[in-house]
């Protein structure tokens, strides 16, 4: 069973620290997926982190390949952003009035995606699809919401819906306390079918209020939108009065500086831009800071200049949008091809040490985002990413970790670099690959 894996013995203060948590805390820990559940042993209880490395509470060093799940885009605790903080922070935590950093950020983020025009600020990627979804329903009028499997977008209720393949399936929550009302105006579709998409609409477009995507899905490890699919999206939502959300929450200001808007550009986006983006992760620097945005026109519907209440009391919060804010200024042009020239040396050697003790598996990307699949075949929806060996990657993932080296412990996530990946990190990680290779072939 996971839970007894040897990893367990390695880390003593983070097994002490897991059993205090477990009585205070449910299940431990304070977001489900860092329970290592998936690949057994201990998580890392980590006391600090520093450019590409995280410290674990018995003093262990790692090279970090989880990157907090996406935010850390130029490593831990970065002078600028951290000077950035300190700055902000002595001049107060909170102010409950509107105050420049807002403004600084907004701007940074509109000049940076061409369509938008307004955002609003939020604290997590959650509120932002949350509050994308009441601004779209609230825009058409209308209720139905097509989301497509495999596609996380944080824990909002209707958007708890994952299962069901096939076409127009009516979804079942996948979360108890989810009523089933939350989710019936919820139509799931795989990801990259485009018939479905347009038998769908056929069927019941004049209900829909909008379909929402990942703008390359990174959450059942990275697949990206197939040639023509992002296309297809806005060409039909269009067609049918429904607006189309793009999270970006994973991607934006992670696959270029205008995230996966700016990647796929033209090719993708030739029939018109979406209607309503999310963001979250890179632009808060590992804060709580997230948005979400459109035109004026689409984002004057909200409160206080229109109908649809949204609000928050940390909304824009003057530390978190300091450290965004400089964050975002590091993201400059200069540093995507370099993050894109890190992750290709990892997943090159990954791809070698796997092949040289013949384990199946594939590699897929966005940008500088990119998975290892266990199996051989590509992976272009939900169904696919579950046909993989996760055993496999439980072991390849616990040699690494041995090895000194913290990927995402599951097999359904992007592995992420940050500007800080020198060398050194980088070699830790080629030395670490044969070994953990040869335990997933076991
Ligand atoms: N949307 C996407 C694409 C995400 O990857 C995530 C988080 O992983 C979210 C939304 C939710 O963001 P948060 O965890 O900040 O609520």
């Amino acid at each position: 069973s996971p839970s007894t894996h040897p990893g367990t013995t390695d880390a003593p203060a983070s097994a002490a620290l897991l059993e205090r948590a477990a009585r205070v805390i449910p299940g431990a820990v304070n977001s489900p997926v860092r329970a290592f559940r998936a690949v057994g042993g201990t998580p890392r209880f980590i006391r600090e982190a520093k450019g590409p490395w995280l410290t674990d509470a018995d003093g262990r060093r790692y090279v970090d390949l989880l990157c907090s799940w996406g935010p850390m885009i130029l490593g831990h605790a970065h002078p600028d952003v951290l000077a950035a903080v300190d700055e902000a922070a002595r001049r107060g935590f909170s102010f409950g009035t509107p105050s420049e950093n807002e403004v600084l950020l907004a701007e940074e983020i509109v000049d940076r995606i061409e369509p938008l025009e307004q955002v609003r600020l939020v604290s997590s990627g959650t509120e932002a699809t949350m509050s994308a979804v009441r601004l779209a329903r609230g825009v058409t009028g209308r209720s139905v919401i097509v989301k497509f499997a495999g596609c996380y977008h944080g824990h909002v209720d209707a958007l708890l819906a994952a299962a069901g393949s096939g076409v127009a399936t009516l979804a079942l929550p996948d979360s108890a306390g989810v009523p089933t009302e939350m989710t019936s105006d919820t139509i799931v579709l795989p990801y990259n079918d485009i018939a479905a998409l347009e038998e769908t609409f056929a069927a019941r477009g004049p209900e829909i209020a909008a379909v929402i995507t990942e703008a390359a899905a990174g959450n059942m490890g990275v697949v990206p939108p197939a040639p023509g699919f992002t296309d297809a999206l806005r060409r039909i939502t269009r067609e049918h009065g429904a607006l189309l959300i793009s999270d970006e929450v994973m991607t934006g200001f992670r696959c270029s500086r205008a995230g996966w808007f700016g990647l796929e550009g033209e090719a993708g986006y030739a029939a018109g831009a979406p209607d309503i983006f999310t963001f979250g992760k890179v632009m808060g620097g590992g804060f709580p800071a997230a948005a979400f945005g459109g035109t004026a026109e689409v984002m004057g519907h909200l409160a206080p200049q229109g109908p649809v209440y949204q609000a928050g009391t940390l909304s824009g919060n003057p530390v978190a949008t300091a450290a965004g804010l400089a964050t975002l200024k590091g993201c400059t042009p200069e540093l995507y091809p370099r993050l894109e020239a890190t992750a290709r040396t990892i997943a090159d050697a990954a791809s070698a040490a796997l092949s040289a003790e013949g384990v199946a598996h594939t590699v897929q990307w966005a940008g500088s985002m990119f998975s290892v699949f266990f199996r051989e075949a590509p992976v272009t929806n939900y169904d696919d990413a579950r046909d993989q060996d996760t055993a496999a990657y439980g072991r390849f993932f616990h040699a690494m970790l041995d090895a000194g080296v913290h990927l995402p412990p599951s097999a359904f996530e992007a592995w992420f670099v940050s500007g800080a990946h020198d060398d050194e990190a980088v070699g830790v990680i080629l030395d670490a690959l044969p070994a953990a290779a040869k335990a997933a072939a076991s």
